[in-house]
């Protein structure tokens, strides 16, 4: 296999993870679980949503959590689905934003209300304030692998969104299996056309473990030469918009397979387990990891 050395997991369970969850998990504890997880290695923490309280209640404190996390030395993004959202994002001093859109019709209407042409004009202006407010910006596209209502989209559909958006001024594209229905064979052969069209643009994968696929479709990714990730601690996760839909993949079953296939992450597994033990105790239920699951029977292979 031919795999790259190095990648970087964006942590992003305190966005995806917790919007999903049931309860709202109290502001304090949502600092509390970003510390630690800071401890554990991450440079890339997705904190935050900025989407509008009515929408997502559980990270209406948006605001108090930046501004709690902000002075640590690494990047923070938040979710940022439009002008509102970019201006209450940029008051709170968040150093990066994610805009969002959906590769297909149905789901960014359900999701966004507007159509993805929309969210493309929409999000080349918040792209413009971005460059000149001096942040840092990646784009997320959800459902690009297989849409909940239209099924799979197609590669060509992927590479016009990405060739927009790569006019609209971006460098970091993330591309999203919403609902989990991505392959091996359909990440490899995509994500290999897509380098070799755009080789510019630094892509990042998000993967759901719906159908058990997620870890597969990492290492095929790896093997198209992708170097970043997006998970969620514990496999937190789903998709409102998205029926049936499971989390993302676990950051803890990431970094362990990372980590055995010699690939460097920065993150460190113990500190991550502790952290997922406390994320556990907040949210009262078992995380869907099975390294934790394995680590907390005391029973966890350690290979040197
Ligand atoms: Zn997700």
């Amino acid at each position: 296999m031919n795999l790259v050395k190095k990648v970087k997991i964006i942590e992003i369970g305190p966005r995806d993870g917790l919007q999903n969850e049931e309860k709202f998990l109290e502001t304090e504890r949502k600092i509390a679980l970003i510390r630690q997880l800071v401890e554990c290695g991450f440079q890339e923490i997705e904190a935050t949503s900025f989407v509008h309280p009515k929408w997502i209640p559980n990270l209406a404190d948006a605001e108090q959590v930046i501004q709690e996390i902000i002075d640590l030395p690494i990047t923070f993004f938040a979710l940022v689905p439009n002008e509102k959202g970019y201006e209450r994002a940029k008051q709170s001093g968040v150093d990066g934003m994610t805009f969002v859109l959906s590769a297909t019709d149905t789901h960014s209407q359900k999701n966004l209300n507007r159509s993805t042409e929309e969210s493309l004009k929409e999000i080349a202006s918040l792209v413009k304030k971005a460059q000149n407010d001096d942040l840092q910006y990646r784009a997320s596209v959800s459902t690009v692998f297989g849409c909940p209502f239209e099924g799979n989209p197609g590669l060509e559909r992927t590479l016009k969104i990405v060739d927009q958006l790569v006019e609209s001024g971006f460098k970091r594209v993330g591309l999203c299996d919403t609902i989990g229905v991505a392959n091996p064979l359909q990440v490899f052969e995509w994500m290999t056309k897509l380098k070799t069209e755009f080789s510019d643009v630094e892509f990042e994968l998000h993967f759901h473990d719906t159908y058990g696929r997620g870890l597969a479709n990492v290492v095929a990714g790896l093997e198209a030469g992708i170097q970043a990730f997006d998970s969620s601690i514990g496999g937190l996760g789903g998709c409102p918009y998205a029926p049936g839909a499971t989390g993302n993949i676990s950051t803890e079953d990431l970094v362990d397979l990372l980590r055995e296939m010699k690939v460097e992450t920065g993150i460190n597994i113990d500190k991550l387990l502790e952290t997922s033990q406390n994320v556990h105790r907040f949210i009262g239920k078992d995380l869907d990891s099975k390294v934790w699951r394995v680590d907390r029977s005391g029973s966890r292979y350690i290979s040197t």
